[in-house]
């Protein structure tokens, strides 16, 4: 490879969405549908290649619960990336992914990117958020957008190999 670069991800979103599943099928390609809750916050490492460059993910999970919000800015304060999580079949999660994003707007740093996952989308016929509302709201954020399930991998691996190409030229 030509180069290699750090890029600390963190992911957000409201407990239950799926965030220490999407990133155990990222990392180890395992899947549990028994996942303990996160306490406060985890760290997994995995570098990937793009574009003959290596990106060195340092990737943040964080705990949904409102009893460590305080801790999360510490997370996502020099992030390259936060990822966003929601459940398609709650649309509580889906409100919970503004809120996050203007926090992130007024709390973080500009330079973050952001990504919006709708993550279950094995649960299609459960769904309660329309693909199009998300894609729309992503839009008018600048973020990217796109529906995974940690269950079965689908667009998991795409999602995390479609953060560099968002990154600001380094
Ligand atoms: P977190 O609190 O956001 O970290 O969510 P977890 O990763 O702990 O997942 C919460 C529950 O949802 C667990 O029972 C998981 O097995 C399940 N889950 C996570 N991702 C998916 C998915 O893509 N599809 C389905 N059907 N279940 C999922
Ligand atoms: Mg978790």
């Amino acid at each position: 490879v030509s180069s290699i670069h750090d890029c600390k991800i963190v992911l957000l979103g409201d407990s239950g969405v799926g965030k220490s599943s999407l990133v155990l099928r990222f990392v180890n390609n395992t899947f549990s549908p028994w996942q303990e809750s996160t306490i406060g916050a985890s760290f997994l490492t995995k570098t990937i290649v793009v574009d003959d460059m290596a990106y060195k993910y340092q990737i943040w999970d964080t705990a949904g619960q409102e009893k460590y919000h305080t801790l999360i800015p510490m997370y996502y304060r020099d992030a390259s990336a936060a990822i966003i999580v929601y459940d398609i079949t709650k649309p509580e999660t889906f409100d919970a992914v503004k809120a996050w994003v203007k926090e992130l707007r007024t709390m973080g740093s500009p330079d973050t990117v952001v990504a919006i996952a709708g993550n279950k989308c094995d649960l299609a016929e459960n769904r309660a958020v329309a693909v199009e509302s998300a894609q729309a709201y992503a839009d008018e954020i600048g973020a990217l957008f796109i529906e995974t399930s940690a269950k079965t991998a689908e667009n998991v691996p795409e999602m995390f190999r479609r953060i560099p190409a968002m990154l600001p030229a380094s």
